[in-house]
């Protein structure tokens, strides 16, 4: 009954609220702007933490919507869905109650990178979001604009320093009030639209762009450092207007299209740095002329009549889009639903963020998702849980939480953001996580979700229960494997042909023995069924954890090295430039510039400092 009472509670607000003039409250613990992949998370995680939470968003019909490929995960992004899952997060559910088809992506490695990955059926991954957040309980969301942020100098004699205060929205009502504020606007501030020669205001076709107030707080009130970048889409395709029977290959003539286009091509002559990793077919015929480009037609959704035509994204005028898919052959009598368009839009120099993701210089100020400077979704729900969770800390008056490189995909994330910044749309790899090994899709349960309930507060304790019985299970299971020992001949002769390289003396017992490529658990478990069958049901986690348990064992001692530094804060208005000790003038500007929050000196901003063990030194002596 009380479960129905608040379904009935928010959708009223869902539905009453569209005029944005009817909220019965004023004032809110937390403020999110913004219902995409970084606004939903971190909503929910506000709420789940127990504080008031509203949430704004110029659609409620586009919350949850899925603006490029309907895909989630994939190899470094499969990680990040896994650990906001382990933080109890929305997306990982939603991938799968949406999902059309499960792979894992780069099994040709070891199961550390792997990539889960999920093809997604569009519309029921946003029902799934709009009503997990309809169920929320202390969740309100509210259909508006937000035109301008509020925010006060909390001290006269600490001029740039700001505390927020709330929000007004664009229809000119009341302000709402709030002392945290989570801004998740995407590709919505200062976006632009582009179709070949066209460009108009937006922030993804059909949507308007952030209304124009809001990147004046940012930029002129709180005096931000604001760059630009851009994005685009591929076209959608008619299902029935493909010829399957036909090969699916980009092929020279469509070349010819891209380079005869480019003079009608506003998006690509832009300076904004767009994807690397995800480029228009534009940018791949002109950077690599002559190479051959892959291209997937992906469903759109179980029940959808279009398909999405992944590495065509392009931005040239629609009649020359139908002119090059028709050079394909399978595509030779296509059909365009929607053509492919470009995005430009502002992000915040992510360097100007602590680790919890709020702004340095405006208390309760927190941003998320694209407005930092990455792409995708699972790099924006990841820093959405965050900033969701830190935001609710705050309005609770609980100290702000970090999380550390050495513990999380998502540390890696928000540690490269803020200690090295992006000078293109940053996106996750497992390449990026120094101990990937550990950090591994299979483990985000046992790393985050008891650390969820305990210390930061986001998790249920349904969700905490299974995690604590599986870790449970784990180590009775690892202790049980550690209770079978023989002589390697003795294995051998059990388990048959089986090529150990210890000497036939050597005593092994089973975890031992589960680190060999061609042992599994299985033969162990029935070599020594009284002992070990109990445990079949962890029998994957149990092989991949025997694997890497020699190597994380070994860099535990450099992951603990960096946990501690990670631990000594540095003051955010240290002056650098003048500090009374021996530091190189490179090193001073360097510091300056990026202002680390602890002695743990991230990758980059220690790449051009060949002194940076002595810096740390240094440094060390100024920790508060
Ligand atoms: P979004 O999902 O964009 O959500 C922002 C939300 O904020 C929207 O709901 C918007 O309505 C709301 N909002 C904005 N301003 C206000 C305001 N003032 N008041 C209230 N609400 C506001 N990702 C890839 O990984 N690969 C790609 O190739 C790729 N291509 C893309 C192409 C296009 C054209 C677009 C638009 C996006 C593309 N993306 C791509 C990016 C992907 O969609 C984003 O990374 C992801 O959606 C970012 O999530 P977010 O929550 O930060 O922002």
């Amino acid at each position: 009954a009380q479960k129905l009472h608040l379904l009935r509670h928010n959708v009223l607000s869902f539905v009453s609220s569209r005029t944005g003039s009817d909220l019965t409250r004023r004032q809110y613990d937390v403020i999110v702007v913004g219902g995409g992949h970084a606004g939903t998370e971190a909503a929910a995680a506000a709420a789940r933490l127990g504080a008031e939470t509203l949430l704004i968003t110029q659609k409620i019909m586009t919350i949850g919507a899925l603006s490029c490929n309907p895909s989630l995960g994939g190899v470094g992004k499969g990680q990040l869905v896994r650990e906001v899952d382990a933080l109890d997060g929305l997306c990982g559910r939603a991938g799968d109650s949406a999902g059309v088809h499960f792979s894992i992506l780069n099994r040709s490695k070891g199961p550390a990178v792997w990539g889960p990955r999920a093809q997604l059926d569009r519309e029921r991954y946003r029902q799934f979001i709009q009503s997990e957040l309809l169920s929320t309980p202390r969740l309100t969301v509210l259909e508006g604009s937000v035109d301008e942020l509020l925010v006060s100098q909390p001290n006269p004699e600490e001029p740039g320093h700001h505390r927020v205060t709330g929000i007004r929205l664009v229809d000119g009502s009341h302000p709402i009030l709030s002392s945290s504020v989570v801004l998740t606007t995407g590709t919505f501030l200062s976006g632009s639209l582009f179709m070949g020669q066209t460009t108009s205001p937006g922030g993804r076709m059909g949507d308007a762009q952030s209304c124009a107030g809001l990147s004046y707080t940012l930029k002129e009130t709180l005096g931000l450092r604001v760059g630009r970048l851009r994005t685009g889409t591929p076209p959608r395709i008619v299902k029935e207007s493909v010829d399957l029977s036909l090969k699916l290959a980009v092929i020279l003539t469509c070349y010819r299209v891209v380079r005869e286009s480019v003079h009608l091509n506003c998006h690509i002559q832009q300076d904004a740095k767009g994807p690397r990793y995800c480029p228009s077919i534009e940018s791949r015929v002109l950077r690599f002329p002559g190479r051959r480009h892959q291209v997937w037609l992906e469903p759109e959704g179980l029940t959808s009549d279009l398909l999405y035509p992944q590495g065509l994204s392009m931005t040239m005028p629609p009649e020359l889009q139908l002119r090059l898919l028709r050079e394909i052959p399978a595509l030779h009598r296509a059909e365009i639903r929607t053509p492919g368009y470009g995005v430009q839009y502002d992000f915040v120099c992510p360097t100007q963020l602590t680790p919890s993701l709020q702004v340095k210089s405006t208390q309760g100020l927190f941003l998320a998702g694209q407005i930092n400077g990455t792409t995708g979704y699972e790099e924006a729900a990841a820093q959405g849980l965050w900033a969701g969770v830190n935001a609710g800390r705050t309005a609770l008056s609980l100290p702000p939480m970090a999380l550390s490189r050495t513990q999380s995909y998502i540390g890696v994330l928000i540690d490269d953001l803020v200690g090295r910044g992006v000078t293109e749309p940053y996106r996750m790899f497992t390449s990026r996580a120094e101990f990937r090994t550990y950090l591994r899709p299979d483990n985000a349960d046992l790393r985050l979700t008891p650390r969820g309930f305990e210390e930061v507060g986001c998790v249920t304790l349904r969700r905490y229960k299974k995690a604590v019985s599986v870790r449970d299970g784990l180590q009775e299971a690892l202790m049980a494997l550690q209770s079978v020992a023989l002589s390697s001949t003795r294995w051998r002769e059990k388990l048959g042909n089986i090529s150990l390289s210890e000497n036939k003396s050597t005593t092994l017992n089973g975890l031992d023995l589960l680190q060999y490529k061609d042992v599994s658990f299985e033969m162990l478990a029935s070599a020594f069924p009284e002992c070990l069958s109990q445990y079949f049901e962890y029998s994957q986690r149990l092989k991949i954890e025997a694997v890497y348990r020699p190597h994380c064992e070994k860099q535990s001692r450099e992951m603990e090295r960096i946990r501690s530094e990670e631990s000594l804060s540095l003051p955010s208005d240290m002056d650098y430039l003048s500090l009374p000790v021996s530091l190189s003038q490179e090193v001073r500007e360097i510091l300056d510039r990026v202002r680390p929050n602890t002695v743990s000196l991230s990758k980059t901003t220690t790449k051009h400092i060949s002194t940076v063990y002595v810096s740390k030194v240094i440094l060390k002596k100024y920790i508060i």
